[in-house]
């Protein structure tokens, strides 16, 4: 399988560390839920299907990608830099100013 890496381009997938569903949302610092950490840290879901995993551009330029892929044929939809996609949950709101 070939993923197209936004800084470096086309390479094989053997470069990339897959750390599973981009879609997880972390709990929150102040949340002492055990369950909701325990889920977050060990439960990992194995999506069927099209969906977003993070992948680390480990043997390249080490970014954090977003990739958008189908786990039965292997066909990717899209790649993107994590940091261009993921807004973090106490992140706080951009003013216009900033989102230039
Ligand atoms: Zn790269």
């Amino acid at each position: 399988m070939r993923v197209t890496c936004p800084c470096c381009g086309e390479r094989d997938y053997g470069e990339f560390s897959i750390y599973g569903d981009a879609s997880r949302q972390r709990p929150h610092i102040d949340d002492t839920d055990f369950e909701a950490w325990y889920d977050y840290v060990y439960i990992r879901p194995n999506p069927k299907g099209r969906h977003q995993e993070f992948w680390h551009h480990i043997q390249g330029c080490r970014q954090w990608l977003v990739v958008d892929r189908d786990t039965v044929t292997h066909e990717v939809y899209g790649v993107a830099l994590a940091r261009d996609v993921v807004t973090l949950p106490d992140a706080p709101a951009a003013t216009p100013e900033e989102a230039k």
